[in-house]
């Protein structure tokens, strides 16, 4: 087995991702068999990105994408506006039931950058503790809108700062085979895809992105399993655009 030197790496996750590799093909969720994991060779090789969504959840689109992911056992990233938990509570804890990483997207999708301090906390600070009383304890990281962090935003994220490599511009034109061929054509190990599950056209991009990159061989985890993977020890106030 390989040695990456990753503490908290989520093995039965690997074991999932060799288990897709040699067999691509979206299984229904019952048909996978558990495994401890220590008898598994992993492939060194193997691509490993992060799928991550922004600005939901949103119950029409982020629901079917979520049925979408569990038929693969796919996890993904979801960094959430607070204006759009309320009423969006089970979603929320559907999200984490099945194993997504859920983070920050601010309150109501300002720039971070320029905000007083106390404003800060509002759209960052508010959003966690609508987080922890949905969910309870966790860090939720944090995607600051529009990608725009100042030094400000750095000493006061509280969190890793989660950015990205790969980026669709899935909200231009709601195109979905270009969406797909934009990320498909350039995706490489380590990155960190962007896209909304706002979008019903965005959902469907997304679920053609994860069929194809299974076929190619590629592993889907949480951002925080990729950094993990791949040796890094996030740190608070820490910006991250991919694994590498
Ligand atoms: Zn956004």
């Amino acid at each position: 087995m390989r040695d990456h030197g990753a503490p908290g790496i989520s093995w039965a996750l690997l074991v999932l991702c060799f288990a897709l590799a040699l067999s691509p093909a979206p299984q229904p969720a019952g048909d996978r068999t558990a495994s401890g994991g220590a008898e598994v060779e992993i492939e060194p090789e193997m691509p490993v990105v992060a799928l991550t969504f922004d600005d939901g959840p949103r119950a029409a689109t982020t629901g079917r994408l979520l049925d979408e992911l569990a038929l693969r056992e796919v996890p993904a990233t979801f960094f959430l506006l607070g204006h759009r938990l309320q009423g969006n509570e089970e979603l929320v804890r559907r999200m984490a039931r099945e194993g997504h990483q859920i983070g920050v997207h601010t309150f109501d999708h300002v720039p971070v950058t320029g905000l007083s301090r106390q404003d800060f906390g509002l759209q960052v600070g508010g959003v966690r503790a609508q987080l922890r009383d949905i969910l309870g304890d966790g860090e939720f990281w944090l995607r600051p809108p529009y990608g725009q962090a100042d030094g400000n935003t750095r000493a006061w994220a509280d969190s890793p700062i989660v950015l990205w490599s790969v980026d669709p511009e899935d909200w231009k034109d709601h195109d979905v085979s270009r969406i797909v061929s934009a990320v498909t054509d350039q995706v490489k190990d380590g990155d960190i895809i962007l896209l909304h599950d706002i979008y019903h056209s965005s959902v469907d991009a997304a679920v053609q992105i994860v069929d194809e990159l299974l076929l190619r061989g590629f592993c889907f985890v949480t951002v925080e399993d990729l950094l993990a993977w791949k040796g890094i020890s996030p740190e608070p106030g820490t910006v991250y655009r991919s694994g590498r």
